[in-house]
């Protein structure tokens, strides 16, 4: 059976993969290249060079790698650390859960500091544990900035200031996966070591690139980590900076193009722009989810996620029927809860190249599908509490005015 066909636009509300902007998908659309020819080098430089200003950082080098998150986190770790290492790494969600599995794989010492999903990481642990470790023994924390399985934006700047209080080595390594691009975030104002992203998410592109950006104290790192790593190994790529050629294996081509299109796009907006939009998208859903009278699974305003919402559900509703009614009866695609809140929560992705008005299209298919579930939504109820935010808060198109 064919499932593709359906009139009109697929709405596509996952918080990633994400929608890509018809400049970036004409920009990908073109033959393959000769990577050893002059001109792939010439664009490679440009993108690593621009490539720094989305992670706010000018210390860092950035590694453009054919990968996705998972590989961008086992590049993270594996350049940077030894087996039996101690970790200090947050669980709060499904994607800090997948990341402190794969660091246990590769044979670290993970130290877990587990919240309720919903919950932000507890920095009051990590103040404990930063304060107890006079010998140093924790090598590197690693957190998840925004958790997109519960919706929660942890506080980086407040992980960056216990270090410092308390004198602490440790490596700062950041999966930036749902938030880099779409939320603020600053490299070396925060003192971050490593921090990654991935293609598929706020950046809109395809999935297939991993993006990996690492400071001077993490390249330092690489000197004494003893993880195994070839396909991940920063030092091949250096190599190849200084060659000028810039790639150890074949980079793809149109996702090099698509890279380049997607800066050019995000560069035009403005990122401070980019971050207000999403601070838009994601105060006008959490409005709607209130005039439903549904809760937001994020426990506490300091940790909302201005790139994904989690709705819970009364518990006569099972999450999972709303998302699959949504794709199936108004093509619109919504998150699913994922693991501990899988059935309780459904989740509305709002990051990438997306507008207002679009936002507003998904929550009246939400609202229409709630009711069709059995839950007492007043139709328009949301839709209206976005729209009276929006209307007074939406500023003129950068590039019309
Ligand atoms: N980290 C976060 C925060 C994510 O949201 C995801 C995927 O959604 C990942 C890591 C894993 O990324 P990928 O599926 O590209 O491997």
């Amino acid at each position: 059976m064919d499932y593709t066909y359906a009139p009109g636009r697929n709405h596509l509300f996952v918080p990633g993969p994400v929608n890509i902007p018809e400049p970036v998908i004409r920009a990908m659309n073109r033959n393959n290249e000769d990577y050893r020819s002059p001109a792939v080098p010439a664009l490679t430089k440009t993108l690593l060079e621009d490539v720094k200003k989305i992670f706010k950082t000018t210390t860092g080098t950035p590694f453009l790698i054919p990968t996705t998150g998972t590989g961008a986190w086992e590049s993270a770790l594996t350049n940077t650390l030894s087996p039996g290492d101690r970790t200090v790494s947050f669980l709060i969600g499904q994607f800090s859960l997948l990341w402190i599995d794969q660091q246990k794989r590769l044979g670290f010492n993970v130290d877990v500091v587990e919240s309720d999903w919903g919950q932000g990481a507890n920095l009051d642990i990590l103040a404990k544990k930063l304060a107890e470790d006079t010998a140093h023994s924790i090598k590197a924390i690693c957190i998840v900035h925004n958790e997109t399985a519960t919706g929660v934006t942890n506080n980086l700047a407040t992980v960056r200031k216990l270090l410092d209080h308390y004198r602490h080595p440790a490596l700062f390594l950041v999966d930036g996966v749902s938030s880099i691009c779409a939320l603020d975030f600053r490299m070396d104002e925060w003192g971050v070591d490593v921090a990654l992203t991935g293609s598929q998410k706020a950046l809109s592109l395809p999935t297939g690139m991993g993006i990996v950006c690492a400071s001077p104290k993490a390249l330092e790192a690489t000197k004494t980590a003893k993880s195994v790593r070839v396909f991940f190994d920063w030092n091949d790529y250096l190599k190849f900076y200084k060659l000028g050629t810039y790639w150890p294996y074949t980079p793809s081509i149109q996702l090099l193009y698509g890279l380049r299109a997607a800066l050019d796009l995000i560069f035009e907006e403005g990122l401070e722009n980019v971050f207000a939009r999403h601070s838009r998208l994601g105060k006008a859903t959490r409005l709607a989810v209130e005039a439903w009278g549904l809760k937001n699974c994020t426990q506490k305003e300091e940790w909302v996620s201005d790139t994904v919402t989690a709705v819970l559900v009364p518990p006569y509703i099972d999450s999972s029927e709303i998302v699959r009614r949504a794709w199936k009866r108004y093509n619109l695609s919504l998150g699913l809860g994922l693991n501990k809140v899988a059935g309780k929560v459904f989740r509305i992705g709002h990051l990438g190249s997306l507008n207002e008005l679009q936002l507003l299209g998904c929550l009246a298919g939400v609202e229409m599908i709630l009711k069709d579930v059995g839950y007492p939504v007043k139709l328009g109820s949301g839709v209206a509490a976005a729209s009276a935010y929006l209307l007074n808060t939406i500023p003129l198109i950068p590039s019309r005015i």
